[in-house]
Parts: structure tokens; C-alpha cells; sequence
């Protein structure tokens, strides 16, 4: 597979009809069974809604509840392209370029951006499987801007906690501080049990050889950053990448919305393997939301 050109996505998609019925034969297809009348039914696309019906009963099937497209009033094919333009870029893309590129406008751009991170989060983590192998572990720090007037005063800052496979997944979790209570437990959520573990010399992972882990750190404040293959290059190579984009793209990143960031970034990263993949797979999964 390859990256879609521009121009190939507009002829895959010249309108709002094709997406929609995109949308509807990756979710059910013709022959789904209908939940009605229980049969397995052919569909037929009521004109009026983005809507089929049951050829049986007259039952509706609607393609776009619990998608990002769902409760919006952008076309199919605006919400398709944004997507796309998600996957084609390394840095993330800014409200103010979607607002260019689709002529809506920045509340609406805006509103749209933090959907399709929303969606590449849901699609991310479908994948559930503990990071194994040798994993690297270091926190970091978002922001840190001192904003706002008088009492409404405060630090923006954000904590991370990244967690990343060599070879394989990074997971990374915005956490309150870096006390060792908070660490342990997102750790040992993420990395399996049997993984190797390199940190740097941080107290709070000093706990982690009694959870069991094959744990060894290098001590960066005696200048030691690599010893035999214990080393955090990787995970601080990812945490440099990130803070980059994030700067390059964003004017501003409030601490509210910043795991929404984080998972962008994680999607990405770990579809590196199969970049050209990630537009298919995300017009073609919707996981169910867990609020439904
Ligand atoms: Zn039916």
C-alpha cells in the first residue's frame, strides 16, 4: 500500500455519498443482519437522511452514530480529508490549517481536530497488549509557562509518563507528579511483568525490581547514559520529537486538552511501520465508545 496522493483521495472520494457508504460497508455491509426483524437483509439508502433501510421491515440503520462524523454538520467528505491530512504530517496539524484547507471555521476547525485525536486514540488503543521485550521508562515535563492574571495565576504544566518498547509501542500517560505511588501502578498497567526495564536514576523507580521487574538504570547525574544496552535514548529521542512538533504546530496547548496531543503523537508513532495504512484504518474502525 502507499500514501494516497490528493489527488487520488478526491477521486476516491469525489462526495459525501461515497464516504457515507464507505462508512456503512465497513460497519455493516450489504447482508448484515438487520436488528429488527433478525433477518439478513439487503439495505437501501434512504435519500432524505445518512440513513439504509431494511428491504424487510423498513428498519434504519444509520452509518455515522458513534463516529466522530456523528452529531456534526461538516461534510463526510471535509471530515474524511481532515483525517487524512492527520496522517500525511509528521507534526500534527493546527486548527488554523484545518480551517484553511476545509473553509469552516476556527470553532469549527478546532472542534474537529480534537475529534480525529479523540478517534486515533480510540483506534490506538484497540491494541491492548502490554508493552514486553526492553522497555524504557522516563517522565517528562509539558509547557510550564506561568499564565493568566492575579488570582486566576497558575503554572501550566503537565507531567508525562513514557513507556516505550524498543522496536515496538510507546504508551504515554499524563500523571499528577512523579511519586513512586503514581509511577509503579501506570507501569505496571503498560509493561508486562517479564519485560527488561531502563530508567534513569530517578528514586521513584527504584521500587520497580520489587514488582518484579528486570530492572537496571544509568545514573545521568554522574554522567553515565549508557551501560551495555541500559540506556532512555530512545524514549528521550521520542519526548524531543514530541516537544518539537507540538512547538512548531501548536501556539498553544492547554494542559486540559494535552492527552488528547499525547495520543496523537502515540498513534502515529506507532503505526510508523505502516504509515500509508493509518488513513485506511481510521475511516474504516470505529470502535464502540465506552459511554454507549
Ligand atoms: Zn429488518
Amino acid at each position: 500500500m502507499k500514501q494516497l496522493t490528493v489527488r487520488e483521495f478526491f477521486q476516491k472520494f469525489p462526495d459525501d455519498e461515497t464516504c457515507l457508504q464507505h462508512i456503512f460497508d465497513c460497519r455493516y455491509g450489504q447482508g448484515h443482519e438487520c436488528p429488527k426483524c433478525g433477518r439478513e437483509t439487503k439495505w437501501y439508502r434512504i435519500k432524505a437522511e445518512r440513513a439504509y433501510s431494511c428491504q424487510y421491515c423498513g428498519h434504519h440503520l444509520h452509518p455515522t452514530v458513534g463516529t466522530p462524523f456523528e452529531s456534526s454538520r461538516t461534510s463526510l467528505q471535509s471530515w474524511f480529508y481532515a483525517i487524512y491530512l492527520f496522517t500525511t504530517t509528521r507534526h500534527g496539524v493546527s486548527a488554523k490549517e484545518i480551517q484553511r484547507q476545509l473553509g469552516v471555521t476556527y470553532k469549527t476547525a478546532w472542534r474537529m481536530g480534537h475529534e480525529i485525536r479523540e478517534h486515533m486514540a480510540d483506534v490506538d488503543n484497540l491494541d491492548l497488549d502490554k508493552l514486553d521485550g526492553h522497555v524504557e521508562i522516563d517522565e517528562t515535563i509539558l509547557g510550564g509557562k506561568v499564565e493568566g492574571q492575579g488570582r486566576g495565576r497558575h503554572e501550566n504544566k503537565t507531567v508525562v509518563l513514557g513507556m516505550l518498547e524498543r522496536n515496538g509501542d510507546v504508551v504515554t500517560k499524563v500523571v499528577p507528579d512523579t511519586k513512586k505511588a503514581t509511577l509503579i501502578p501506570e507501569i505496571r498497567e503498560n509493561v508486562d511483568e517479564w519485560a527488561k526495564v531502563s530508567t534513569d536514576s530517578h528514586a521513584s523507580y527504584r521500587g520497580l525490581k520489587k514488582e518484579g521487574y528486570n530492572h537496571e538504570s544509568v545514573d545521568h547525574t554522574s554522567y553515565e547514559w549508557v551501560r551495555g544496552d541500559v540506556h532512555t535514548n530512545s524514549i528521550e529521542a521520542y519526548w524531543s520529537n514530541l516537544k518539537r512538533s507540538l512547538a512548531s504546530t501548536h501556539i498553544h496547548i492547554s494542559k486540559k486538552h494535552t492527552p488528547k496531543y499525547l495520543e496523537e503523537f502515540e498513534y502515529r508513532f506507532n503505526s510508523r511501520e505502516n504509515p500509508e495504512g493509518m488513513f485506511s484504518e481510521l475511516i474504516s474502525t470505529y470502535p464502540e465508545k465506552k459511554s454507549q
